[in-house]
C-alpha cells in the first residue's frame, strides 16, 4: 500500500515536470466501461501523461448532460490501477474537492465557469488547505486577466504551491471560427505575469471541432506552452457531452505525432551568433522608429500651435481618412498587415492628438 501510494504521488510529480505535459481523456466520465477502455487507449498511445474527465460537468442550460457525480470516481481510481496515468477532474466546490481527494484523485483543475466567480473560488482555495495536490486553473470565460489571476492568487493563499494556468479561450457573442476565442495574447500576458506557472493549451474548448485541433496546438507549441489537455473519446460522435471536438484515443496520438516539437532555445553558437546580429538591426530599426515618432510628434504640435491661433478643432475626419486610405495602399505592397497598420495609426494618431491637445490647453 504504501510502495503503491508512493508510486502514485512520484507519477504525478513525474508527470507535473515533463515537457510537454499530455493531459486527456473525455470531456465527462460516462460509464466505467468507457472510462477503463479510454484510458487503456491512451496509455497504449505512450504519449499521454495524466488522464482526465469530467465528473460534474457546469452545463450552460439546464437538461444537458450535467456529469455523473461522485459515483464515477471509483472508475478513475480504477483507470489509474489499471493504467498508472494519474488522473485528474474538475472541482468547483469544497464538497467536490473533498470527494476527489477521497478517490485519490492526482490532479484537479478549476473550470471557467468557475473562475469567473471569486466566491467558488475562494470555496475550492479553503478546501485546498493543506492539500498537497497539483492545481490547474483555467482562464474566466471572460477575456479579464486580473480575474484569472485573482483565481490564482486565492489557491496560492490557501497554500498549494503547484498552480498551473490553461489556455481554453474566451466566450464571444456571435459566431466566430472558434468555439471560445483564443485571444493568444491574453494568455501570453498571463504567461509573462506568472512566468513560474507552466501554461497548458486546452484546443478542445477553443475549437469545438476537430478539423482545427490540430492547428490550435500546433500554435501553442510555437508559442512555448508546457503542454496540451486535449479530450479524447472511444467514440467521439457518440459523447454524451463536447461530442464534436473530441477525438479518439489513437487519432490525437497521430496529431501529437504530426506536431513540430519546437523548444526555447539551443546551445549552438553559431544559431546564437546569428541571431545576436539579426536582433541588433532590430534594436537599431526600433531606436530609428521611436526617433522618427518623437518628430512626429514634435509637428504634431506646431500644427496644434497653428489650429490653436485660429480656433480650429483638433481631429478632422478628412484628413484623417485619407492618411489612413494611402497607408492601406503602401502597407499591402510592403507585405504590412491592414489589421496592424489600422491599429498602428490608431495609436499613433491618438497620441498625436493628445500632444495636440495639450498644446491647445496651454
Ligand atoms: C471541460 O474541460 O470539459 C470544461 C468544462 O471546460 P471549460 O471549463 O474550459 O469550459
Ligand atoms: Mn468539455
Amino acid at each position: 500500500m504504501q510502495t503503491a501510494e508512493k508510486t502514485s504521488a512520484q507519477a504525478t510529480q513525474d508527470a507535473w515536470n515533463k515537457r510537454p505535459l499530455i493531459i486527456s481523456g473525455p470531456c465527462s466520465a460516462e460509464t466505467e466501461e468507457q472510462v477503463i477502455a479510454t484510458a487503456q487507449r491512451l496509455a497504449a498511445t505512450g504519449k499521454v501523461d495524466v488522464l482526465r474527465a469530467g465528473i460534474w460537468k457546469p452545463r450552460t442550460k439546464p437538461g444537458m448532460f450535467e456529469g455523473i457525480g461522485a459515483k464515477g470516481l471509483p472508475w478513475l481510481q480504477q483507470a489509474k490501477k489499471i493504467t498508472g496515468l494519474p488522473t485528474a477532474v474538475e472541482v468547483a466546490t469544497g464538497k467536490q474537492v473533498q470527494d476527489a481527494l477521497t478517490f485519490d484523485v492526482d490532479v484537479l483543475w478549476i473550470g471557467a465557469r468557475t473562475t469567473v466567480n471569486p466566491f467558488s473560488v475562494q470555496e475550492v482555495a479553503d478546501a485546498l488547505r493543506g492539500v498537497n495536490v497539483p492545481v490547474l486553473i483555467k482562464n474566466p470565460i471572460n477575456p479579464d486577466l486580473e480575474l484569472w489571476s485573482g483565481a490564482v492568487e486565492r489557491v496560492a493563499r490557501a497554500g498549494v504551491k503547484q498552480i498551473g494556468l490553461i489556455h481554453r479561450g474566451f466566450s464571444s457573442y456571435g459566431n466566430t471560427e472558434f468555439r471560445n476565442a483564443p485571444m493568444w495574447h491574453l494568455a501570453i500576458d498571463m504567461k509573462l505575469k506568472h512566468p513560474d506557472m507552466p501554461i497548458i493549451n486546452d484546443p478542445s474548448h477553443i475549437c469545438g471541432r476537430r478539423d482545427i485541433l490540430l492547428d490550435v496546438m500546433q500554435r501553442a507549441i510555437d508559442l512555448d506552452y508546457d503542454g496540451l489537455m486535449v479530450e479524447s473519446h472511444i467514440d467521439p460522435d457518440n459523447a454524451w457531452s463536447d461530442a464534436k471536438q473530441q477525438v479518439t484515443p489513437e487519432r490525437l496520438a497521430e496529431m501529437l505525432a504530426t506536431i513540430i516539437w519546437r523548444k526555447e532555445d539551443v546551445a549552438s553558437e553559431e544559431y546564437h551568433a546569428a541571431l545576436e546580429k539579426l536582433r541588433q538591426q532590430i534594436n537599431h530599426l526600433d531606436d530609428e522608429l521611436m526617433q522618427i515618432l518623437g518628430k512626429r510628434m514634435q509637428i504634431a504640435e506646431q500644427i496644434g500651435q497653428y489650429k490653436k491661433s485660429n480656433n480650429i478643432t483638433i481631429l478632422q475626419t478628412n484628413r484623417w481618412n485619407e492618411i489612413i486610405e494611402k497607408a492601406m495602399v503602401k502597407a499591402d505592397k510592403l507585405g504590412l498587415s491592414k489589421e496592424f497598420i489600422t491599429r498602428y495609426f490608431d495609436a499613433v494618431h491618438m497620441e498625436s492628438i493628445n500632444h495636440q491637445k495639450r498644446v491647445l490647453d496651454s
